[in-house]
């Protein structure tokens, strides 16, 4: 029988992308982890499915489909390996769709198809040592010269950094300027001046790389200019508004993970001669996470439909990012206590959901910022 909330052709994806998961991503999701090895054979597989191609226009080589399918997708490479749903995130809702809602056709046609067959990697660099919640205070600049530009600058915390073929970049004309000062670029790696160093001891999410920036001089061309002077805080902003569906839809994965595993594990561990699962201690505990997941997948849903139906769906974006992330956190910590002694060593999977969890309460706008944003628009007239 079909789920109600989902479409036909939702509920085939779902099942398409399990199998995927479980047959080929969740048996390596530790030595992913462990390795702090990017998944290639994952990624070409992914886009050897056409999933790359998600919402972008079918005139440039997408395979056009809804936010939904979107979020139904990261949920579950999320549930199999939150790495895997951070770099897809990464390329396809901050790069690719930039490049998607605001390039102009030159820049679709030179950049999508690569990035749609994933041999060109995408990333997203926006923050900085001294600018993170507060994008507005990015000192990268741009500054013109015969037939394009000069960027000078430090990005950090770049996820897919090490791998990527294209990175956005947004950069400020005159830090005078505030949000009007914003543009943003699209740099082809390698480029002359353009230093990348992996940065190392991340706790969570390590198949994914997270890496700084070094901008000195680096030129790019006119053309790679994307949209208007002054238009980048708010093609930006967009972009992260949209990308909070997806990190919320990666926050389930790794809750409903947390839940399975902690089903199986109660099932098979037994304490004063009987399966733990038989005591009312770890049963509501179960019942707690089912009831959290299940809640946090309908907010992200609902957000994705929203978007899907062209309606305002900000503000539920960013409390399907503040529920969702809670959920996470929360359901990877009770597996870990449901795990017990063995949950707290690698390779455990309640040891890895912990770790992985906890970003998703940091990037794409942290809770207090998201707090903010849904307070605004209670109190705005
Ligand atoms: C693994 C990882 C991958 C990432 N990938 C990318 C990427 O691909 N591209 C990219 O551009 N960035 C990326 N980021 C950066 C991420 O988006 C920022 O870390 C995030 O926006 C928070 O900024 P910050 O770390 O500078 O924290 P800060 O902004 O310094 O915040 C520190 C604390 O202060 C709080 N705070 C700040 N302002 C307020 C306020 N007004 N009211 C209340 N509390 C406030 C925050 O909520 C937080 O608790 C990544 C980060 C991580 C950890």
């Amino acid at each position: 029988m079909s789920d109600p909330y989902l479409t036909e052709s939702e509920t085939l994806l779902r099942k398409t992308i399990r199998d995927f998961v479980d047959r080929e991503l969740a048996p390596n999701a530790s030595s992913y982890d462990l390795n702090e090895e990017f998944p290639s054979t994952i990624i070409k597989k992914l886009s050897e499915l056409g999933f790359f191609g998600l919402t972008i226009d079918t005139n440039y080589g997408g395979t056009a489909g809804s936010t939904t399918q979107l979020a139904i997708l990261t949920e579950e490479l999320a549930r199999g390996c939150a790495s895997t749903a951070v770099i897809f995130a990464s390329h396809l809702s901050l790069c690719t769709k930039y490049i998607d809602l605001f390039g102009s056709d030159g820049q679709k046609r030179s950049y999508l198809p690569g990035l749609i067959n994933a041999s060109t990697i995408g990333a997203f660099a926006l923050s900085e040592p001294d600018a993170g919640s507060d994008a507005v205070a990015i000192k990268t600049t741009v500054s013109d010269i015969d037939n394009g530009f000069l960027i000078n600058g430090t990005k950090h915390f770049i996820t897919n950094g090490r791998e990527a073929g294209i990175i956005i970049v947004i950069a400020t004309r005159d830090t005078n300027l505030g949000s009007k000062g914003m543009e943003s670029f699209i740099i082809e790696v390698p480029a002359s001046g353009l230093t990348i160093t992996p940065q190392k001891g991340k706790m969570g999410i390590r198949a994914s790389s997270t890496c700084e920036l070094h901008f000195n001089n680096v030129f790019v061309p006119f053309d790679n200019r994307i949209g208007k002077p002054g238009a980048g805080f708010e093609m930006t902003m967009r972009i992260l508004d949209i990308g909070r569906i997806l990190i919320a839809a990666q926050s389930v994965g790794i809750a409903q993970m947390a839940l399975e595993s902690s089903i199986n594990y109660s099932k098979t561990r037994t304490a004063f001669g009987s399966a733990i699962s038989d005591f009312q201690a770890i049963q509501t505990m179960l019942a707690n996470m089912a009831t959290e997941v299940e809640a946090a997948r309908l907010l992200t849903y609902r957000s994705a439909s929203l978007l899907d139906a062209q309606l305002p769906f900000e503000t539920t974006a960013s409390m399907a990012k503040l529920f969702a992330s809670k959920v996470a956190v929360e359901s990877a910590d009770k597996a870990l206590q449901i795990h017990g002694g063995a949950g707290y060593f690698a390779p455990n999977i309640a040891e890895r959901l912990y770790r992985d969890a906890k970003v998703t309460q940091i990037y794409e706008g942290t809770s207090e910022i998201q707090r903010i944003i849904i307070a605004r628009k209670l109190l705005e007239d």
